[in-house]
């Protein structure tokens, strides 16, 4: 078994940090970092013991759509493996089908590999830019400075 730590990777906390930030309303019922006692004696080999795993709700009316995100991480390098809607897909093996007991149907499994846990750069950066962040830029320009008119009775 591989031993369970306490807290997840920046890279994997980053996922649903980052989801949330584009998609404030999104669900997230199926989202998870650390596998409970079941599912440690369930898949004890599984990366969410070592915190390199994180689970991410599917809900496509917010955004969130994980069958978008499944194709598009295959271009992310930090990424180990992808399971979602009974398939499975690894660097260089292409989509296999998923034969384990959970065929992940609402939410997408993110595996992420043992060299990146640190790599918190943006995971869906097609989706564009929170939008915090795109007010704090706009308000940044300050207006040009008028010159009083001279008062009338001086
Ligand atoms: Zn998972």
């Amino acid at each position: 078994m591989k031993p369970v730590v306490k807290k997840a990777t920046p890279a994997a906390i980053a996922v649903l940090r980052q989801a949330t930030a584009i998609s404030p309303n999104r669900v997230k019922a199926s989202d998870g970092l650390l596998p409970s006692a079941a599912h440690i004696s369930q898949s004890p080999n599984s990366d969410h013991n070592t915190g390199f795993a994180v689970d991410l709700t599917h809900d496509s009316a917010r955004g969130i759509d994980c069958h978008e995100i499944y194709d598009k991480l295959k271009e992310d390098k930090r990424v180990k493996y992808l399971i979602f809607k009974g398939l499975i897909w690894m660097p260089g093996k292409g989509d296999k089908s998923y034969t384990g007991s959970n065929p992940h149907n609402k939410h997408l499994h993110i595996s992420i590999k043992d060299n990146c846990g640190d790599d918190t750069s943006p995971w869906f950066p097609w989706l564009g830019k929170p939008k915090t962040i795109n007010k704090v830029k706009a308000a940044v320009k300050p207006l040009p400075k008028k010159k009083e008119p001279a008062s009338p009775k001086e």
